[in-house]
């Protein structure tokens, strides 16, 4: 099976936390699963570049921040990298440059058009997990863009439908959609399966569990979405 997992920044904020998603994704490896692996920014160093760049200007070019933004995802990825060499199992990371993420230009929110699934296949051809940025993207004139806040669900949609993937799993601090967000509403009630129109309603409504465009893209390519926690074992997980 070919499965897209993406973890979000809280799961991979530490070292304790990468190595918990490299040894979860090897137990799929081992049994014969390929993997691309999407990953944000580390906890919340994307809010940590926001106020560098803040601290130089309060206007700052969006192309720049853009490029700012890029260094958070290529941080996580070349660190997982890292570690699953440490526990002796063949990845690679690669960015949306040497993917060949295109994007629009339209900076901090631009649309996948195209991604380029050349080289993601030949290394999964030689055996490889391979890593990808989250987030980020690149335009015609091969300038960095990023896909809004929250954007790696998306990357990890677009890079399943456009691969064909058998699964797409994404990763989070919650074990599932709730009919509200649990850290809020004490009440709030875990749902086991949600459709695309209802999820794009919450999505709009603002709950930050998908991103807005991953849904949309997910619906469109009809993909199924399972959101699970990275941080507990357990296969409680709803599906979209
Ligand atoms: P990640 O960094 O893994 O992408 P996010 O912070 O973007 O994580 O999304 C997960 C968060 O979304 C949860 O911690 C939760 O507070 C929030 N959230 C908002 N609305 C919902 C909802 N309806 N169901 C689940 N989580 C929600
Ligand atoms: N790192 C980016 C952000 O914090 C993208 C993501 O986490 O999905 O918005
Ligand atoms: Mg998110």
């Amino acid at each position: 099976m070919l499965k897209v997992k993406k973890f979000g920044g809280t799961s991979v904020a530490n070292k304790e936390r990468i190595y918990n998603v490299a040894n979860r994704c090897i137990e799929d490896y081992k049994r014969g699963d390929k993997i691309v692996l999407v990953l944000s920014a580390m906890g919340k160093h994307t809010d940590e570049l926001i106020s560098l760049a803040n601290d130089i200007s309060s206007n700052v070019p969006k192309r720049e921040m853009d490029m700012l933004f890029t260094v958070g995802e290529q941080i996580t990825v070349s660190l997982m990298a890292m570690a699953f060499d440490k526990l002796g199992v063949p990845a690679i990371s690669l960015n949306a440059f040497q993917v060949r993420m295109l994007t629009n230009d339209n900076y901090g929110d631009a649309s996948i058009e195209k991604i380029e699934t050349e080289r993601i296949k030949k290394e999964l051809e030689e055996g490889k997990i391979v890593i990808v940025t989250g987030f980020q993207g690149i335009d015609k004139n091969n300038n960095y863009t990023t896909l809004g806040r929250g954007g790696s669900d998306t990357t990890a949609v677009a890079l399943a439908a456009t691969l064909k993937a058998d699964t797409c799993e994404i990763y989070t601090d919650v074990d599932g959609v709730y009919t509200a967000d649990p850290r809020i509403v004490e009440n709030a009630i875990k749902l086991e399966n949600i459709s695309y129109d209802e999820m794009l309603e919450l999505s709009n409504l603002g709950a930050g569990v998908l991103h807005n465009k991953s849904v949309k893209i997910a619906k469109e390519c009809d993909i199924k979405l399972i959101v699970r926690s990275s941080l507990s074992k357990a296969e409680r997980n709803n599906s979209i």
